[in-house]
């Protein structure tokens, strides 16, 4: 009996142009020289696997948010790095698409190929069908492996995958399998942290978590909105009064779903936002003139206890302003914690991965995403279009 194929394993890639959407979307300093080649290096297992199985990578991806073409956000030092990477030349092309560019991207068994920047090409970011399909003429079949901009409906990211035999990268499928692990079917006690300052991009992932989590603990600037809305004073802690009845909805929800919601009982308050604030912990109500920056030493326990129990565990945003030493506590508490759990951990979103790697415990975390506002939309349940429109995603 033949055995089905999914995802990369199903795409016939030998002898074959294989078109790559990455994500090389990299930090670099004032002078241009990348800072992090982290999603460089998360792109190699793919790369590698095509040219094994005798494929040609032509690869794309955008850096930046370039308002037509801008030198400075050439790919050129990307694909310098990318060949140091691989041990192998990478030909970078002046341009993404026309005529000298389908030339140096014809026949199956030339160099590796990186094209410039696709966010150089105007209606790239609007999804333009027609720069879609010239995309499409580089590439006899394409890959997806930018987990980073999966969420966008881009031309070279479910644009081009409507028009070609298209998976999914190794990339693209450790990140979709970790979500599928947390949100289908988890092993329980599935507890989620939520934690950051913007209450509003994270109340759809609130409400679609609450359809499956046991214990949600959310700390960061937006637990104070929440105790707010159950009536508790906050001084001047950050607030958005606007969601005050999303909020109470949610709690609700919470109640009725039976999830246990765990909210900061103490705090580490500042008079100002400042990093050399004078602060102090209190326990319960915050003073009017003050302002949590941080969760205090009871709330770290308990959120660590749930943290440690848990069998399946997602993480995303910190507990308070971690970039200040002063208010970095609660976040490095929970980030420990989350290190020693025993279950399957998925830490997603800028900020607590930054929290992660600055805590020395990336290797204790199972998954790390690389993507912030692509997990946050798995969260909310979406389906990402640069997913959706592969023909073998997973
Ligand atoms: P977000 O982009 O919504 O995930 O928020 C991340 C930011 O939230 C970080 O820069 C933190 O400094 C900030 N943050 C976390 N806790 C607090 C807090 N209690 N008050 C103000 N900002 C906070």
């Amino acid at each position: 009996m033949q055995t089905q194929k999914h995802g990369l394993d199903a795409l016939d890639i030998s002898s074959k142009r294989v078109l790559v959407r990455v994500d090389f979307n990299v930090p670099q300093d004032a002078a241009g020289a990348i800072t992090d080649d982290t999603r460089i290096r998360a792109a190699l297992p793919t790369i590698q696997e095509i040219l094994k199985r005798g494929g040609r990578p032509i690869l794309m991806s955008h850096l930046g948010r370039p308002k037509g073409v801008d030198p400075k956000l050439s790919l050129e030092p990307i694909a310098a790095r990318l060949s140091l990477l691989l041990g192998a030349p990478v030909t970078r092309l002046a341009a993404s698409t026309g005529a000298q560019v389908e030339a140096a991207c014809a026949g199956a068994s030339g160099p590796i190929v990186m094209l410039e920047n696709v966010r150089f090409n105007a209606g790239e970011t609007k999804g333009d069908g027609a720069l879609a399909a010239s995309y499409a003429k580089l590439g006899d079949v394409f890959v997806n492996d930018a987990f980073g901009t999966s969420h966008r409906d881009e031309s070279s990211v479910s644009g081009v995958a409507r028009l070609l035999p298209s998976a999914a990268g190794r990339l693209l499928e450790a990140e979709i399998k970790a979500f599928q692990r947390v949100l289908e079917k988890p092993e329980r006690p599935l507890v989620a942290i939520l934690g950051g300052a913007k209450i509003s991009d994270k109340l759809a992932v609130i409400d679609n978590l609450l359809d499956r989590v046991d214990c949600l603990l959310i700390g960061g600037g937006m637990a104070y909105t929440f105790l707010k809305a159950q009536g508790e004073k906050i001084g001047t802690s950050l607030c958005d009064d606007t969601h005050l009845d999303t909020v109470r909805e949610a709690l609700d929800k919470a109640r009725k779903r039976k999830v246990e919601i765990c909210l900061p009982s103490d705090h580490v308050i500042a008079e100002k936002f400042a990093a050399d604030a004078p602060s102090k912990t209190v326990v319960g109500f915050i003073p009017d003139g003050w302002m949590a920056l941080d969760i205090g030493p009871q709330t770290r326990s308990l959120f660590a206890n749930r943290i440690r129990s848990a069998k399946t565990l997602v993480w995303n945003g910190p507990m308070g302003v971690f970039e200040m030493p002063a208010f970095r506590a609660g976040t490095e508490a929970v980030g420990r914690a989350v290190a020693e759990c025993p279950g399957y951990t998925v830490v997603g979103g800028g900020d607590s991965v930054a929290a992660v790697e600055l805590l020395g415990i990336a290797d204790r975390i199972r998954h790390i995403s690389t993507g912030g506002g692509a997990s946050l939309e798995l969260l909310e349940g979406k389906l990402l279009p640069g997913i959706a429109a592969l023909k073998y995603p997973v």
